[in-house]
């Protein structure tokens, strides 16, 4: 088997790596269980400093890298740089909190003393998707690694540069040789990782079908698991939303990296008194939205990252239509090579399609009329998925409200889209996953919570 990059813009294969057999995994594995102890018995500071250098590397080449993540899975060139950015700050975020976080905790009791400290649990295996490429695994190493575990990658097996890429920024930034390593394998070679006692924990961001199984192999060894998977997030506009607000948000939520992310605005749950101007709105907005050659700075729309994730988003559509849904707008596969998809927009898609209750991975916007508040929380809860939604109103009380006790999500955001950031906590319930990554939260859930009493 073998790794491959395809440009998403022509459809070419680019290149071809082979996958590395299993006696290199062992070896691999075997380096980094030895640099893992180095790794461990380095300082917060010391740690610190590599990670800052990380930082520094990314932004002095967050061209040159983000036009191997635009060639190997068509995301504009833009956004692509803005996401080599965002994982220095999440970098230079850890390297500055983790000492404080992972402090540790005095505890109240009848003895002398007690307290709760935080281990590095040893090694964490990161199984990551292609859609942020970059942002996905420095996501998962900033906080997992200045906790004091080292990291072995499975990248998704299209963006296998951005996986060697990623392997080489830390190789260049003062870390251990073998603390972070990428092991270029498919998902049988994720298994054996798995399996490995050097593999202490894993971490999964990528679609419910692969959780499952990582969840299934991870647990029958008793090896801890943070689940990140999809979603398909509501977004309700109650009638006294500012429209244009939420018109403007809804669309950007759901354009971002051509609708290939797993907290984008996948349904939009509207009252019947805004529906008519809110669907003129969308409508109009999205026209606007035309497709472009991802390597051009002014392009907002590039290419789907692979064909065959554009022919199951165009089945998606297709299917709802046939089982009653309006089309709006888009809806075709442009006669071109590569894996293009138009913004698209569908309405009142029935119960039971997939436009209503699966998750819709591609720039297809789905809307809903509800006939009130408490059936919009009624729809957006009935989703298999919890992970992120938002609800846009003028009322910040009503919205306050509907954001802590009614929705069924790791995150709303109220009048905005969802968006992860170093700061917050981020992951979800129901089949989106368990645990949580970023902030506090994240940094602890890779670390053997250690009780230590004094009599
Ligand atoms: P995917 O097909 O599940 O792949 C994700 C990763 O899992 C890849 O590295 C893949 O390897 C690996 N994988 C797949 N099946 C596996 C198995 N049986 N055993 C071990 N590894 C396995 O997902 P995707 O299509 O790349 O990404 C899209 C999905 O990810 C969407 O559902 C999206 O919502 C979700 N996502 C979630 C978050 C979040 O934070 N919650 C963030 C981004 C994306 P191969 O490529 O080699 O198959």
């Amino acid at each position: 088997m073998s790794l491959q990059t395809v440009n998403p813009a022509k459809g070419e294969l680019v290149r071809e790596f082979p996958s590395i057999d299993i006696p290199e995994i062992l070896r691999i594995l075997d380096d980094v269980v030895t640099d893992a102890a180095v790794w461990r018995g380095m300082s917060f500071y010391e740690r610190g400093n590599c990670f800052r250098s990380a930082a520094k590397l990314l932004r002095a080449n967050k061209e040159a890298y983000g036009k191997t993540i635009t060639l190997e899975m068509g995301k504009p060139i833009t956004e692509a740089m803005a996401e080599c950015e965002k994982c220095a700050w999440v970098c230079e975020y850890y390297a500055d909190k983790a000492a404080e976080y992972l402090a540790d905790e005095p505890l109240e009791t009848s003895a002398s003393e007690a307290f709760a400290t935080f281990q590095p649990l040893g090694c964490v295996l990161a199984i990551m998707p292609w859609n942020f490429p970059f942002w996905q695994v420095f996501r998962a190493a900033a906080p997992g690694m200045m906790a004091g575990n080292a990291m072995v990658l499975k990248h998704a097996s299209n963006v296998p540069q951005c996986a060697l890429t990623i392997e080489s920024i830390f190789q260049q930034s003062g870390f251990p040789m073998n603390v972070f390593r990428t092991l270029m394998v498919g998902s049988d070679g994720a298994a054996i990782a798995i399996a490995h006692p050097a593999v202490n924990a894993v971490t999964l961001t990528g679609s419910t079908k692969a959780g499952e199984k990582v969840a299934a192999m991870a647990g029958s060894l008793i090896k801890k698991c943070v689940l990140e998977l999809g979603g398909a997030d509501a977004y309700i506009v109650l009638e006294d939303a500012d429209l244009d607000l939420a018109v403007e948000k809804i669309v950007a939520g759901r354009m971002l990296n051509a609708g290939q992310s797993c907290i984008a605005a996948k349904r939009a749950i509207v009252l019947p008194k805004v529906r008519e101007a809110f669907e003129q709105k969308v409508v109009a907005a999205m026209k606007e939205i035309t497709l472009g050659d991802p390597t051009l700075a002014q392009t907002k729309l590039g290419p789907m990252a692979r064909i065959d994730l554009r022919d199951e988003i165009h089945d998606q559509v297709q299917a709802s239509i046939k089982a009653g849904a309006k089309l709006l707008i888009g809806g075709y596969i442009p006669e071109q090579p590569g894996a293009w998809y138009p913004p698209t927009v569908i309405s009142d898609s029935p119960e039971g399609s997939p436009a209503y209750d699966q998750e819709m991975f591609g720039p297809v916007l789905s809307i809903v009329e509800a006939k009130d508040e408490h059936d919009a929380v009624r729809i957006a809860n009935s989703s298999e998925y919890g992970l992120g939604g938002a609800v846009f109103t003028q009322n910040l009380e009503r919205g306050r409200k509907l954001a802590r006790e009614k929705l069924h999500a790791g995150a709303v955001f109220i009048n905005d889209f969802v968006k992860s950031d170093p700061r917050l906590p981020f992951g979800g319930m129901k089949r989106s996953g368990y645990g949580r990554e970023l902030s506090s939260y994240g940094i602890k859930e890779f670390v053997n919570i250690k009780t230590v009493v004094l009599a």
